[in-house]
């Protein structure tokens, strides 16, 4: 039998870490704990987890430095669990490369479905040349959408934005992030492109494009592509 996921979880309140702890234990995850960042980059290198959850408030850093420094060799997913003040630092951390967050305080139902969210997504991406949502669906290989069986026109930047979203669907892609990936580092200033692309991809993929099921706005965070 496969062992189940390891998740590591970065936090120094020992009151969150132990919630924490037994709601994930009690649906069968492996948990690591650390307390501080230097810490757990040392414990994550030796572990590999397969998901991290992380602090950003640590005693001895910005939970924003592990982050930088495990996104440099790790695709594993991070959620971030921020305080309700943290929205700079809960930005920041998405456009670093995390996936998700949570806002404290939280409850066990909605950290297991990110927890379950965050994973399947890590086990999907990977495999396969097709992306489906909804009923639409990408063909990697021949870089063409259709929706419901018949092909839809993308342009090729309407195309780079949406295989983007559906590659880390679920997960909440910043304003720069999206800029970064699809229009490339010198675009991260003109969050207007991704509104009007986010626009026409609607229109073209969405049955009612004023009011989006799959292709969502967050507000002051970013974009996310719900399946
Ligand atoms: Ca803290």
């Amino acid at each position: 039998m496969k062992p189940q996921p390891l998740i590591l979880l970065v936090e120094d309140e020992p009151e969150i870490r132990g919630f924490v702890r037994s709601a994930l234990q009690a649906e069968g995850y492996r948990v690591h704990e650390a307390q501080q960042c230097a810490r757990a980059l040392i414990d994550a290198a030796a572990r590999h987890p397969e998901l991290v959850l992380l602090d950003l408030g640590l005693p001895d850093a910005d939970g924003t430095q592990f982050l930088r420094r495990f996104r440099a060799w790790s695709q594993a997913p991070v959620i971030v669990l921020s305080a309700r003040n943290d929205e700079g630092a809960k930005v920041g951390a998405l456009d670093l490369g995390a996936d998700d967050y949570l806002t404290k305080p939280f409850g066990v139902a909605e950290l297991l479905a990110r927890v379950r969210a965050a994973l399947r997504r890590r086990g999907t991406t990977d495999e396969g040349t097709t992306l489906r949502f909804g009923d639409v669906v990408i063909d990697l290989a021949r870089q063409s959408v259709a929706r419901q069986g018949v092909p839809v026109r993308l342009t090729p930047v309407e195309y780079r934005l949406l295989e983007v979203l559906a590659r880390h669907a679920g997960a909440l892609l910043t304003h720069r992030r999206l800029l970064r990936e699809v229009w490339g580092p010198h675009a991260v200033e003109s969050p207007h492109y991704v509104r009007v692309y986010m626009g026409r991809l609607r229109h073209k993929l969405e049955p009612e494009p004023a009011r989006p099921r799959h292709l969502l706005t967050e507000s002051g965070a970013g974009y996310r592509l719900l399946p």
